[in-house]
C-alpha cells in the first residue's frame, strides 16, 4: 500500500508511482476502487479549461472506495464511501489514483442498494441530474408535462432523460448524435430533436413548447430554450458544453414568467447529498446503469478526456483504478 499508481498532471498527464506520504493531508485515507470521467475532468486533463492551477496534480472529481485509515469518528476502516465535488479534482487531489486522502466532511457513506461501481456510473453527472429534476418538481413542473433535456446523450443528459421518464414526465431529448436515438428511447425519451435547431440564433420569444427543461449546454442553446418555454415554465442550467455565455433577452422572464434555476453539485450541503444519493439508490435500475457505461483504466483517461471535450462520448465512462 505504501506505493500506488496515479494519473499525475505535470501540465501533461502521465501514469506515475506515488507514495502514501505524498498524498495531501486529510482525516480519511481511501482505497479508491472506481472514479469516472465528467466534462470537467476532460477540461482538467486536456488543459482546455483552466481547472487545475497547481502542478503536479492528481485529477478526478469523483471517486468511490473503501476507508483504509481514519482519524474521524464518522468513518472507520472498511466503510464504503463516495466523494463528489468540494473542489476535489480541481483544487485538491482527486480520484485518478489508487489511494486518496481527503476531509471526512467531503465523504458520504455509500447508500444501501448501490455498489461502488454503480455509484461511479452515477457520479457527479447522475447526482447533478437528480438535483435538476428535484428543482423542476419544486418549481411546480408536473409529471405528464413536456420536458426538454439538452446535451441528452451526455452524462448529465442521459441521467436527466432517465430520471424524468421514470417519474412520468414526457421527455424530448435534444442531441447532435442521430445514431443515439435508440439509446435515448431506451432511457425513456419520447421525442428527439436535432441540437442544431437550438444552437442557431432564434427569436427572443418562440412558440411555447416546454413546461420544464434541463439544460446542460448553455450559450445560444439555453437562450433558445428560454424563448420556447411555456408560460410559468422552469429551466435548470447546470452546464456549458456549448459555451459559457447566455445571449438571451429578458422577454421570457417578464412576459411569460419563466424561471431559470441554477444547479451546483460542488458545494451542495451534506444533507442534500445524502438525500439525493438515497433517492438515486432507490430509483435507478442496475441494468440501466450497465447499459450506459463504458469502463476504462487510468492509462485510457487522456484519450477519453479529449473525446469528452469534443462532445463525442455517449453515456457514462468509469475508470477502474485498481
Ligand atoms: P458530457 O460531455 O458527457 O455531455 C455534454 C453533451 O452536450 C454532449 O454529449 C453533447 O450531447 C452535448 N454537446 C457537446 N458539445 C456541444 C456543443 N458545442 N453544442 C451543443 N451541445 C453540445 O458532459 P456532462 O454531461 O458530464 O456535463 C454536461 C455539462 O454540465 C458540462 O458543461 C459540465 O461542465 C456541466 N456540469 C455541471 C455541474 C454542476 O454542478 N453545475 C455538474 C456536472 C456537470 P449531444 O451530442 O447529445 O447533443
Amino acid at each position: 500500500m505504501s506505493h500506488f499508481q496515479a494519473l499525475v498532471l505535470n501540465k501533461d498527464p502521465e501514469i506515475k508511482e506515488l507514495s502514501v506520504d505524498e498524498l495531501p493531508e486529510g482525516e480519511v485515507l481511501v482505497k479508491v476502487h472506481y472514479s469516472n470521467l465528467n466534462y470537467k475532468d476532460g477540461l482538467a486533463v486536456t488543459g482546455k479549461g483552466k481547472i487545475v492551477r497547481e502542478f503536479p496534480f492528481v485529477p478526478g472529481i469523483d471517486f468511490a472506495g473503501v476507508v483504509e485509515e481514519s482519524s474521524s469518528p464518522d468513518y472507520k476502516p472498511g466503510d464504503e464511501v463516495i466523494l463528489t465535488g468540494w473542489g476535489v479534482g480541481e483544487r485538491y487531489w482527486g480520484g485518478y489514483a489508487q489511494y486518496a486522502r481527503v476531509k471526512a466532511d467531503w465523504l458520504v457513506p455509500l447508500p444501501d442498494g448501490l455498489t461502488l461501481k454503480e455509484a461511479m456510473i452515477i457520479g457527479t453527472a447522475g447526482f447533478t441530474a437528480a438535483l435538476s429534476v428535484v428543482a423542476l418538481e419544486e418549481q411546480g413542473v408536473k409529471t405528464g408535462e413536456e420536458v426538454l433535456v439538452t446535451g441528452a446523450t451526455g452524462g448529465v443528459g442521459s441521467f436527466a432523460v432517465y430520471l424524468l421518464a421514470k417519474q412520468g414526465y414526457h421527455v424530448t431529448a435534444s442531441t447532435g448524435k442521430e445514431s443515439s436515438h435508440d439509446y435515448l428511447r431506451k432511457l425513456g425519451a419520447s421525442n428527439m430533436i436535432d441540437r442544431a435547431l437550438l444552437s442557431e440564433k432564434g427569436k427572443p420569444l418562440d412558440a411555447q413548447k416546454w413546461a420544464g427543461a434541463i439544460d446542460t449546454v448553455g450559450s445560444q442553446t439555453l437562450a433558445n430554450v428560454l424563448s420556447q418555454m411555456k408560460y410559468d415554465g422552469t429551466v435548470t442550467a447546470c452546464g456549458l458544453a456549448g459555451g459559457n455565455d447566455l445571449p438571451s433577452t429578458v422577454f421570457p422572464f417578464i412576459l411569460r414568467g419563466v424561471k431559470l434555476v441554477g444547479i451546483d453539485s460542488v458545494m451542495v450541503s451534506y444533507e442534500k447529498r445524502v438525500k439525493a444519493w438515497k433517492q438515486l439508490a432507490e430509483t435507478v435500475d442496475a441494468t440501466v446503469l450497465e447499459s450506459v457505461v463504458t469502463e476504462i483504466t487510468l492509462k485510457d483517461v487522456p484519450e477519453y478526456a479529449e473525446r469528452i471535450t469534443n462532445g463525442e462520448i455517449q453515456g457514462r465512462t468509469i475508470v477502474n483504478v485498481q
